[in-house]
């Protein structure tokens, strides 16, 4: 029987991804894969491309199927590090196919799917009312462990130049969301999205949720939660308008 040592002596010792060129030098050829196109580009272009950033606009037509594809590679080559018999496990043999499709189409779509159409229109009577809407639910992932943040939020608005329709704050909310957040950023960045859609007077945003990371792994905590606001415009600047919009929320739910 050969030894472990006769076995490793079969495999050549070649240097990897190093290739001779014609003016002698040695050149990494690391093969370009669709992530390292991507990636190149939001570079060159200075974009930001950090967990919850939305990057659809630097994605080239196809180019999501072949990312696929390769984040299928890596998650099963994570399945393999894991020492997970993918190869014979019929309960794991496709999971790296279901976890690339979940991530880029699902949980992560926010991240690079562009934003869904919404259309706003001029605020023609020149409607100044408060109003809210909630719950909303919130389907997030933490970006420290990837585990999920499960909640909900409330929006409140007093109009401005634009107004959009009530179900479009969940559209917008649900696309926000799907990505690796921390709750503190989230509520930020749904709130600028929304700033930009129709330019209230007045925004509040609350949103409650539930940390897996806490609940599941770490502290195993499993009633703790964490709520966070942001108010902008008239409900920041005036006491009642913020007394109203919390006042409304506490209406459709109890909540804080
Ligand atoms: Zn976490």
């Amino acid at each position: 029987m050969p030894s472990l040592e006769a076995d490793f002596d079969v495999v050549p010792h070649l240097p990897l991804s190093v290739t001779g060129t014609a003016d002698g030098a040695t050149r990494p050829t690391t093969p370009s894969t669709t992530s390292d196109r991507i990636r190149q580009r939001l570079q060159a272009a200075r974009a930001s491309f950090l967990a919850n950033d939305n990057i659809a606009a630097y994605l080239e037509e196809g180019e999501l199927e072949t990312l696929q594809e390769e984040v299928v590679e890596q998650v099963r080559g994570l399945l393999k590090t894991l020492v997970i018999d993918v190869d014979n496990d019929h309960n794991t043999a496709e999971t790296a196919e279901r976890v690339a499709k979940m991530y880029l189409h699902e949980v992560f779509k926010g991240r690079y799917h562009p934003q869904p159409k919404v259309a706003s229109f001029p605020n023609v009577r020149e409607l100044d009312e408060i109003y809210t809407v909630g719950p909303i639910t919130v389907r997030s992932a933490c970006s420290h462990h990837l585990v999920p943040i499960l909640g909900h939020c409330w929006i409140g608005i007093q109009p401005g130049e634009r107004v959009i329709g009530l179900s479009k704050f969940s559209r917008i909310a649900d696309w926000v969301f799907s990505r690796p957040h921390i709750q503190e950023e989230a509520v930020i960045i749904l709130a600028d999205e929304i700033e930009t859609l129709c330019k209230p007077r007045g925004l509040g945003i609350v949103l409650k949720a539930q940390h897996y990371c806490m609940k599941w792994r770490g502290v195993k905590e499993p009633q703790a939660s964490m709520v966070n606001s942001v108010v902008r415009g008239s409900f920041r600047s005036n006491a009642s308008m913020k007394k109203e919009f919390f006042d409304l929320i506490r209406q459709q739910e109890s909540l804080l």
